[in-house]
This record gives structure tokens, C-alpha cells and sequence, in this order.
């Protein structure tokens, strides 16, 4: 007997889903608007500021800056970057625990831009029964005229949100100028090209395969589930009964008749496996491609609104729920998520707010730590960088705290007056006669003191170190 090869490539299988009404379509379009107006209108949103771009979101590569409102972030601050993928991480795993895979079924930009595909697949081809019919039909010149429009207008929202994307690194409306008569930057057009070509892919000819395949959230979110977490699930033992499910003939029309006879609430009609945008037949359990977006939910619950029966054949609950048991949504795995995300959060809300005014770093010379001069007075040396990242002028002034009798000389000059964003070095030399017995290392502070209004910022003290000998 010989054993027939496995396959390991499955050719995809065309999804033509249709269309479905219900309060989570609404809730998907309202995240839909939403995502797209922000995505698309937040580079063009000016922010007034005394120095820097006048755009309220810039990510200014050149110059080392993120802008964000009224917040500018500097390399020395880019943690706080890491700290915001710690909570995004954070976040993710409390709400899977809680609630599933609602970041895919909802928020994720692979469904949101996958959505916008399809609708416009939907508005040029039509309905799902049309949509078939064009895909079966022989070539001519309606559906090469049809086809070509899908991805005309496909490619055109992929170059827009390439383009989009590219408009958060630069000026927006000086690189729309730019980028149009040939005089922008090169990683301008590599960026968008890269992002119109995988926007079109992803979006518009992989769609559920991303989900399935590429994604790796996909593959580890089954960890965080349990038999708490709220999933969409078929009602197995409502829609089967003990014989089955059946479809509504003359005789089993009435939900009293259809129970007598041992059959469940569904009617086989399959409208919930043909609005689903994976292709998933939720009746036969959870499956990897369920992206949770609960269309089937929709679809379902309109079946039940005709046939004048209870909703909620498929809907959001959990194992336990189904099995009867008591469902509860906060266990210690995701009060504990819940407990570091806020600890978290906190942490990064306190660094922000909490930012000096000026940064502040010194460096001590060490070769060589100590010079001894002919006056018999000891000499150290330091490079002092003050950053003003207060976004408004400030005068400042250098002093020196717990180093009594050391002198001090500044070059170009103890006295600072630093524009908004301005950087400047300080070089400095301390002298000290030390006296007999004196330790080899005195600890000492540099402290940069504002001058003038009440306003200014509170003073910065940096930690430093003289060395006797
Ligand atoms: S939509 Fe509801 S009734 Fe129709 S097949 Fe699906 S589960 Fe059964
Ligand atoms: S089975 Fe239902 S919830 Fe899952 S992807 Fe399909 S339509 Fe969405």
C-alpha cells in the first residue's frame, strides 16, 4: 500500500463573505471611523509651539525629536517608548484574558484595513451572490472593467495610507509638495512604496491568511485564554437538541414543534458562516481563524429577530457559561495583569509629568584625574552638557554645593542663557588646596540654579566626584 504525500501548502480558497447588519457591525464602524479619522487627519493637525515643527505628531528623525502635542521627547528619554510597549503588551494580555480576541476582531489593522477592502470589493462588484458570479464567470470586458476598478481604488487607499504614514516622519504639507513634484527624500518614496505594496498585499490578497499564518498573536493568545474568557461560541446544546439541527420545513416551522421533536434553535441556514470574513463555521467549536469579530453574532441574532426567537443562539460567553457554570471575568491571572498595567501606567504618567526642565549630564576628565599646581592647589577638570528642553528660554546659573574652599572657573561662562532646545557644554575646573589627612575622594554636586522669575524651573543638582590626589 502506498502512502499518499502530505501536503504542506493549501492553495487559498476565495472568501466572499456578505453583508450583515447588528449593533457589533455598528460597533465595528464606529472603530473603523474612528481609526481612519485619526490615522489620516492627525499629521495635518497643527500645534502652535515657541521653537520646533508646528505639527501636534512628528517623529523628527534629523533632529532627534518626537513631538507629541505639547510633549517633545528626546533621546535620553526613548524608555518612555519602551515603557508604552510594556503597557500596550500589558494591555493586550488583560483584555485577551478577559475578553478574547477582541484587539483582532476590532481594533487590529489588518481587520480595519481588510474591512475597507471589502467594501470596496462590495460597492463595484456587488452583493456576496454577485461577487461569486463575477469570480466563476469567463472573462470579458465587464469583469476585467470590474476587477480593474477593485484594484485601482485597492491600490489607491494602500498608496494613501503609505503615504499617510510617510507624513508622520516630515512636515506633512511641505512633503506633500515635495513628494509630488520629485523633491522629496528618498526614504520618503521608499517608505511609501513599502507600505502602499504591503498594504495592498496584506489587505487586499492575503486578508484572513495574515490572520491565520503570518500572525504570531494569533498562534499565542490560546495561552491567555481559559474558561473564563468571554469567546463568540454556538449555544451547542440550544441550536442541536438532541437530534440535531434542522431547517424549518412545513412541519417543524414552530420552535414548541421543532423541541418536541428534539431539535435545537438553528435553522441551518448558514447565513452565520457566510458573513464571516475567515470562512469559520462557528457551530463546530473555537477554531485558530476565528478572529472574534462577532459578525456571526449579528447574523445569527437577525435570524432569531425573524423567526420571533430569543437572541443569543451565538454570542459572547464563556466555557464555564455554557456549561453552566458561573463565569468569573476577574481571577487572579488578570487582576494581576490589571494591577501591573496600572502600576505601569502610573510609572510612565509619573516620568512624564515629572521630566526636569533641563537635563543635565557631567563628565569628569580622567587622564588625569588630578593635577597638582605649583600653588599647591589641586585641579580636577569636567565637561558639563546642559539640555533646555523646557520649549521656553531660561537663564541659568552653575554652582558648586558641599566642596567648601573649592574654587571654580567656567569656560565660556558660569552664566547660561539657553533658547528652547538649545544644548550647550560647559568646561570646568575646580580647584581645592586639600588639607592634611584629607580622604582621596570628596563627593560633591554641581547644582544649575534659574535666575530671574518665580516661574522658572526647580534647580537641578547632578552628583560628582573631586579627587584630593
Ligand atoms: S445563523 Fe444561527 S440559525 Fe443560522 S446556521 Fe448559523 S447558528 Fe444556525
Ligand atoms: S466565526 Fe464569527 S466571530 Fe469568528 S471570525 Fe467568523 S464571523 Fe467573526
Amino acid at each position: 500500500m502506498t502512502e499518499s504525500p502530505v501536503q504542506l501548502y493549501r492553495a487559498r480558497t476565495a472568501i466572499h463573505p456578505r453583508s450583515v447588519s447588528g449593533r457589533f457591525r455598528n460597533a465595528k464602524y464606529a472603530v473603523l471611523a474612528l481609526a481612519y479619522g485619526v490615522f489620516f487627519l492627525l499629521p495635518w493637525l497643527r500645534w502652535s509651539r515657541d521653537v520646533g515643527p508646528q505639527q501636534a505628531l512628528l517623529f523628527d528623525l534629523p533632529a532627534r525629536r518626537f513631538y507629541v502635542f505639547d510633549l517633545v521627547v528626546h533621546p535620553q528619554e526613548i524608555f518612555w517608548l519602551a515603557g508604552l510597549l510594556v503597557i500596550a503588551a500589558l494591555l493586550l494580555f488583560f483584555v485577551t484574558g478577559v475578553a478574547g480576541r477582541v484587539w483582532c476582531g476590532y481594533f487590529c489593522f489588518q481587520t480595519l484595513w481588510t474591512d475597507v477592502y471589502m467594501l470596496i470589493e462590495r460597492l463595484v462588484q456587488g452583493e456576496q451572490p454577485a461577487r461569486i458570479r463575477l469570480a466563476k464567470a469567463p472573462w470579458g470586458m465587464a469583469k476585467l472593467f470590474k476587477l480593474a476598478l477593485t484594484h485601482v481604488l485597492w491600490l489607491a487607499v494602500a498608496f494613501a495610507t503609505g503615504l499617510t504614514f510617510t507624513l508622520y516622519w516630515a512636515d506633512a504639507p511641505a512633503l506633500v509638495g515635495h513628494f509630488f513634484t520629485g523633491q522629496a527624500p528618498f526614504p520618503a518614496y521608499a517608505t511609501t512604496l513599502l507600505l502602499t505594496v504591503t498594504t495592498y498585499v496584506f489587505a487586499g490578497l492575503a486578508r484572513e491568511q495574515v490572520c491565520t499564518y503570518m500572525c504570531p498573536y494569533a498562534r499565542f493568545q490560546s495561552v491567555m485564554f481559559d474558561r473564563d474568557t468571554l469567546i463568540v461560541s454556538y449555544d451547542r446544546a440550544r441550536g442541536e437538541g438532541a437530534n440535531g439541527r434542522y431547517k424549518p420545513d412545513r412541519e417543524l416551522k414552530e420552535r414548541e414543534t421543532r423541541q418536541a421533536a428534539g431539535h435545537g434553535d438553528c435553522i441551518d441556514c448558514g447565513y452565520c458562516v457566510q458573513v464571516c470574513p475567515t470562512g469559520v463555521d462557528i457551530r463546530e467549536g473555537l477554531q485558530v481563524e476565528c478572529i472574534h469579530c462577532a459578525l456571526c453574532v449579528d447574523a445569527c441574532d437577525g435570524i432569531m429577530d425573524t423567526l420571533g426567537w430569543p437572541r443569543g443562539l451565538v454570542r459572547y460567553t464563556s466555557q464555564n457559561a455554557l456549561e453552566g457554570r458561573r463565569t468569573r471575568l476577574l481571577k487572579p491571572k488578570t487582576l494581576g495583569y490589571g494591577v501591573v498595567l496600572l502600576i505601569a501606567t502610573a510609572l510612565l504618567i509619573g516620568s512624564v509629568a515629572g521630566h526636569p526642565d533641563i537635563d543635565v549630564s557631567v563628565r569628569q576628565t580622567r587622564n588625569p584625574l588630578s593635577v597638582t599646581l605649583s600653588s599647591g592647589e589641586v585641579q580636577n577638570r569636567y565637561t558639563i552638557k546642559v539640555d533646555n528642553t523646557s520649549g521656553r528660554p531660561l537663564r541659568l546659573r552653575l554652582v558648586l554645593d558641599g566642596l567648601p574652599g573649592a574654587h571654580m572657573t567656567v569656560l565660556p561662562s558660569p552664566e547660561l542663557h539657553l533658547r528652547p532646545e538649545a544644548r550647550r557644554a560647559l568646561y570646568v575646573k575646580v580647584r581645592l588646596a586639600p588639607e592634611p589627612g584629607q580622604a582621596r575622594r570628596l563627593k560633591f554636586r554641581f547644582r544649575l540654579q534659574p535666575q530671574g522669575r518665580t516661574s522658572e524651573p526647580e534647580p537641578v543638582s547632578v552628583p560628582s566626584q573631586f579627587y584630593t590626589r
